[in-house]
């Protein structure tokens, strides 16, 4: 379980996180949705350890992710995916995914290849194993990403707008892959701006506004009361993506 109790984080003098109250269990799809602005990447940071807290606490699976001792563990358990595909471009498909169960696993090469290929075939990449990220199109590079990310076999995968920088073809083709996932009973905690595809497979939605958490419901409860009781600030961002 991913939790998170009161959590707080500030940039100088602004205040991103205000006292953040979460819980994901495994097997959960959980939608991040709100504004520009609205704390949900700096949420994600934080969960893997990539921005220091300022209060509050966030355990993966009971590993303190403020603790130096504990964060390789609690790393090893959540996959992030990120909005720019972060590929390093000087290594093939394969080895992008391979890398990390490789060096930081320590796992057998000659297996990691086998199931790097695997996951790349998964995704209809099969063919690109060999091909360098300049090479790919944006929505190949991007299911790279995902396989990279699941190479680790991570028991929570963190995806922060994964498809923003795609055209809607692309987007498609990455969307297809997730909502596969999903099916395979993969934890995941989705952040985006595609309210559609959250609707269609989240289990909950939270609803973050100037770095508060104002709502987490059930999918079916949060869209069809527009955020619960008819919540004015999610009816208003519900009513702009539509
Ligand atoms: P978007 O939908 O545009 O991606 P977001 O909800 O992901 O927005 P964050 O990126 O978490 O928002 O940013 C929340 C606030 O924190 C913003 O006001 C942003 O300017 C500020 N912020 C984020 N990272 C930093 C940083 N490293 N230094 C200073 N301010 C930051
Ligand atoms: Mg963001």
């Amino acid at each position: 379980m991913i939790r998170i109790e009161n959590l707080k984080k500030a940039f100088g003098k602004v205040t991103v996180l205000d006292g953040i109250d979460l819980s994901i269990e495994p097997g959960e799809v959980v939608s991040i949705l709100g504004s520009s602005g609205s704390g949900k990447s700096t949420l994600i940071r934080c969960i893997n350890g990539l921005e220091r807290i300022d209060a509050g606490r966030i355990t993966v699976d009971d590993f303190d992710v403020s603790n130096p001792k504990e964060l390789a563990e609690a790393r090893k358990r959540s996959g992030t995916v990120f909005q720019l595909f972060n590929l390093y471009p000087h290594l093939s498909a394969l080895r992008n995914v391979t890398l990390a169960p490789v060096e930081v696993l320590k796992r057998n090469a000659a297996e990691a290849e086998k199931e790097g290929r695997a996951l790349l075939e998964s995704v209809g990449l099969g063919d690109r194993a060999d091909a360098y990220p300049a090479q790919l199109s944006g929505g190949q590079r991007q299911r790279v990403g995902i396989c990279r990310a699941l190479a680790m076999k991570p028991r929570y995968l963190l995806l922060d707008e994964v498809t923003s920088a795609l055209d809607p073809e692309m987007t498609a083709e990455v969307l297809e892959i997730l909502a596969d996932l999903t099916g395979r009973g993969t934890t995941m905690i989705f952040v985006t701006h595609e309210v559609a595809f959250a609707r269609s497979i989240s289990d909950r939605i939270v609803f973050l506004d100037q770095g508060r958490l104002l709502v987490d419901l059930p999918c079916e409860t949060f869209f069809a009361e527009d955020g619960g009781m008819a919540n004015a600030r999610v009816a208003q961002f519900l009513s702009k993506m539509r």
